[in-house]
This record gives C-alpha cells, structure tokens and sequence, in this order.
C-alpha cells in the first residue's frame, strides 16, 4: 500500500559502487516494503534516476549516507547540482536533507549547519518512524515530528542525541533481494551478500568502527541459514559474500561457511583477526573458491601492538600465514598502519621486517603478498582522539623505505597519501567552520592542492585539528553526542602508560 509519500535516496556513487552496497540494498528494500514512495538517484555524470522519477528536490525528504569524511565533498556538489541551498539557512521550503553513516555517526559537526538531519547511529530502528513523519505535509512539522526520534539530530530542534542501534540482529529486517541491473558488474562480483555480525567487541583503541558499531551483536546460526537459503534463491546466484568486522569472531561463523559450502556456494570472506585462522578455517575457504585472504596485523612491534590494543605480531601473523597456505589459500594481503603515536625508528623496522618475511614466506609457496599501509590517523570517538596527526614527510619517507624493501622480497604494496590523511583527519575532527571549509573546496573542485590555500582564504588554522590535543580538551563531537566520553579517557591514558612501561 502506498502511503503516497516521496522520498528521494541519494546515493553518493555510482550505480556499481552503490548496488555493491549492502546499506544500499538495506535502505532501499526497506523503504519499499514500509510503503513508501522512493526513487533512487546515483550520483555518476550529474544526478541520475534509477528510473522515470520527479527531479529529487521535488522529495520532502532526501535521504543520503555519508561514509567517509571525503564524501562531505559529494554532498556539497550534489546538493549545488541540484539547484539546493547548500546551507541549512537558506532552506526555507524545499526538500529536508537528512544524512547518516558512519563518519557523521561519529562526529556530525562539521555539517551541522548544512544538514537538517543527522541520523547518528543505524537505520532500522529509525526508518518506519521517518516514513511515519514524512506524512506530514509542512516542512516545519517533518522537523518537528523527527526531533523527537531517538537517534536523529535535528539541529535548531534538539541539542544532544544519543546514539541508536539494532539491539537484536535476527529481529532486524533483511534485504533478501539484492537483485542487481544486468548492465551493471558489482564491485565483488555477483553474490549474495550475508552480514553475519555487527560491530566488534575487540576494541583497538585506534578503530572508529570498533567503537561505533557498539555492542557486538551475532545473528543466530537458524538465521543466518534460512537468509542465506531465501537469498540465493531469490537473487539466483552462485556466491555469498560475507559482511561482517572480524568474520570468525562470530560464534556461528565456522558454521555458517561450513554450510555454504556443503551447498557448492563460492564464498568471499572478509579481512578477519589473524589469530582466528586456523588451518581448518582456511581449507574451508579454499574449498569455497577464495584464493586471498586479508589479515590486518597493523603493525610488527608487539610495544605498539600492546599500546594499541591489537596485538598480534610477528608470531601470529607468520603463524596465520602458515594456516593460510596450508590450507590452500594462494595469496594474503595485509594491512599495515605506521605513524603510530609513540613509534619508534625499532617499532618501524619490526614492521619492515614482518613485512619482508610475510612477502619471503608468501612468495616461496608460489603466491603474491598485497599490503596495503595507512598512515595512523586519530579517528574521533576511540581513544587516539586526542593524539597529533603524524608529519606526512616523516610517513612519505617511511612508505619509501618500506616499498623498497618490501618489493625486493616480492611484495605488492600500495599506500593511502599521507597528504590525503591530513585532510581526512580535519574533516574527522572537524567542527562548524570546517564545515564552510568543506564548502569553499567543494566549489573550488576538492582537490588536495587547493585545501590548505582554501583554509588559509578563510583564516582556518588547520593545525588546530591536526596536533596533539590535552585530554582536558572536550571535542565537539561529545558535545553532541552521547558518545562514551570518560571510557575513551581512561583508554587514552592507558595507551600512554603501556607505551612507557613497554621497552
Ligand atoms: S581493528 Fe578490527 S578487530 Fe580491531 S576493533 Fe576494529 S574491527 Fe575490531
């Protein structure tokens, strides 16, 4: 049934990029079975419709999700590509624009003067009370009627939000159709995709996803199966690619892949905790057609890997490489962050060296190590929030070394620009005037060369964002949101007395 209402689902991206998306699938298989009426927009030369629909500022409502920090960039050029006011102010009729995802779910203020809704948190529990609100004809009275939904900021109506979440992952609805358009090749191939958990109870205390996805939560194995039948069937597929952060820390994941493959499914696996490859798990994936597989050690040094909470180093890794191959996967990619606070010139060279011996260990059975290294970034809601960024000349010449040496053994290696982890940390620590910063480099076509002459255009010390901060200082974000601000503290202090009492 109809309820006769005109949503527009703005997706960022391109059609490949977005049916490749399980959130996309989610949010518009959902919106459809609530009854509402939606069109879908992609985001490739201009805006584009899914098919025959209204121009969207035509929609009461424009629904979008903001990722990564960067895609702030695309709302902008959307949002002046569609003839919108850019700015919250100016938008006196017209329809509201209400974005969610993770960066903004963490810290929504650089955009609070530009969105009219942040969703902080997940969609389910939210989405029927949104269609419910947009029922209402005055655009005064959507605002109104969404202020007072758990999870939604609606800046100029309410001041603090706290975040919402999925409590029970069986009960949550399930996007079985994830029928894609012939013409278009996703990014992963054609497969059902199965979210077997969400969140992570690992807390790496430099992992944004880590501490936003709050609390882990497992779909039974009953449910994971009857998706997983429901799925194929419907989508007529040979494949199901698993959704989850750590795969096998899912109590019902062994069991799950086991079933899968009994029923002749190719599978894909995500990047899992090194320490839960075991050489079972790794024939069971091997038997499913995968020949990669991803582990992210993050680092060689077991004095960061303690600090950092993530401590698996050169023993785990090179134990769960050995699984790897013997159970029949070709090749591993890793990944790898450097510029750590605290790191040393020893720290970095355990990590060469775990590198190096990964790319030996790899390269001798006959297959390829991919490793792709990150400089460290202090990501907003863990408790690196308050570190500096580190130099991008000091993490250039690190990655140059690390290449070399890396290469000569046979390794694959390609790096995130530590210029562009500058940029992504100002946005990530952002507050209202990156917000016009955000703006102004939109228009001037958001590439890297412009940033800093933009920000210096409108007096914006960007050092304020990138240097270490005193654990006195409260960000913005906590200001708004009722993120965990004094566990994040004591997390901060223990990193800096692990760093100290480990030699
Ligand atoms: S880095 Fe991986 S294992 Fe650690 S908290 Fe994040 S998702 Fe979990």
């Amino acid at each position: 049934m109809s309820r006769g209402l005109d949503i527009a689902i703005l997706y960022l991206s391109d059609r490949r990029v977005a049916y490749s998306s399980l959130a996309f699938h989610m949010l518009k298989g959902y919106l459809s079975e609530l009854g509402a009426r939606t069109a879908v927009y992609f985001k490739e030369d201009g805006i584009i419709a899914e098919r025959e629909a209204p121009h969207p500022s035509k929609s009461k409502i424009i629904l979008t999700s903001l990722p990564y920090e960067l895609m702030y960039i695309d709302l902008v050029d959307m949002l002046d590509s569609l003839s919108i006011p850019v700015w919250r102010r100016d938008r006196r009729e017209g329809p509201i624009i209400l974005a969610g995802g993770p960066a903004i779910t963490a810290n929504p203020t650089p955009l609070l003067d530009i969105l009219d809704v942040v969703l902080v948190g997940e969609a389910e529990p939210v989405l029927e009370q949104i269609v419910d609100a947009v029922e209402h004809e005055s655009r005064e009275r959507i605002l109104q009627e969404l202020s007072g939904i758990e999870g939604l900021l609606v800046p100029g109506y309410n001041e603090r939000v706290k975040r919402v979440y999925v409590r029970n992952l069986d009960d949550a609805w399930y996007p079985i159709d994830q029928r894609i358009p012939k013409d278009i090749e996703p990014v992963w191939g054609r497969s059902f995709m199965l979210e077997t958990t969400r969140g992570c109870a690992r807390g790496c205390r430099f992992c944004m996803e880590g501490m936003i996805f709050r609390p882990k939560r497992d779909r039974s194995f009953q449910k994971l199966r009857s998706i997983l039948d429901e799925g194929i069937a419907a989508n007529r597929v040979g494949k199901v690619s698993f959704y989850s952060l750590a795969f096998f820390d899912s109590p019902h994941a062994q069991k799950i892949l086991e079933y899968a493959v009994s029923q002749g499914l190719e599978v894909s696996v995500p990047s899992i905790r090194a320490e839960t490859l075991t050489r079972e798990r790794a024939e069971l994936i091997s038997l499913g057609g995968q020949r990669t597989i991803t582990i992210a050690p993050e680092t060689g040094s077991c004095r960061i890997g303690e600090a950092i909470n993530k401590c698996i180093g050169y023993e785990g890794t090179m134990t769960a490489i050995d699984n790897a191959l013997e159970g029949g996967l070709r090749n591993v990619k890793l990944y790898i962050m450097i510029g750590f606070p605290g790191e040393t010139d020893e720290d970095f060279e355990e990590t060469v060296k775990l590198v190096e011996d990964a790319a030996y260990k790899v390269g001798s059975s006959g297959g390829t190590l991919k490793v792709a290294v990150n400089p460290f970034m202090p990501k907003p809601v863990t408790p690196m929030q308050w570190s500096r960024v580190p130099d991008p000349k000091m993490i250039a010449e690190k990655m140059r070394v690390l290449r070399k040496r890396a290469s000569m053994k046979g390794a694959r290696v390609s790096f995130y620009d530590p210029k562009w982890a500058v940029v992504q940390t100002v946005l990530a620590r952002g507050d209202k005037r990156v917000g016009e910063l955000v703006v102004e480099w939109a228009r001037r076509g958001g590439r890297l060369g412009a940033f800093k002459s933009v920000a210096r255009r409108l007096g914006i010390n960007l050092a304020e964002y990138l240097e270490e901060k005193p654990v006195e200082w409260t960000p913005p974000w906590h200001e708004i949101v009722e993120h965990p601000y004094a566990g994040l503290r004591m997390l901060r202090f223990e990193y800096e007395s692990l760093l100290r009492s480990i030699s």
